[in-house]
């Protein structure tokens, strides 16, 4: 369990994929080629809270389990 957290974002604009490795308050990550924004202020600060609770969380069970045999197609 030595995951380092990172997301890939692909671009919205030219469809590059950013590896966005920290979400920061207030700062939009921008294409690394055409500088578009990735994401939207409302989605960057779920983001970072996103991020700061993954700290918080560690330990708990992935909820995915949880809904194994959910029907959904
Ligand atoms: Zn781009």
């Amino acid at each position: 369990m030595n995951q380092t957290i990172s997301s890939i974002i692909p671009c919205p604009e030219c469809k590059v994929k950013n590896r966005i490795k920290k979400f920061i308050p207030g700062k939009i990550p921008l294409c690394a080629k055409c500088g578009t924004r990735l994401v939207s202020e409302k989605e960057n600060d779920t983001q970072v809270w996103f991020g700061k609770s993954l700290n918080d969380i560690s330990g708990i069970p992935d909820p995915e389990y949880f809904g194994a045999h959910k029907k959904s197609k």
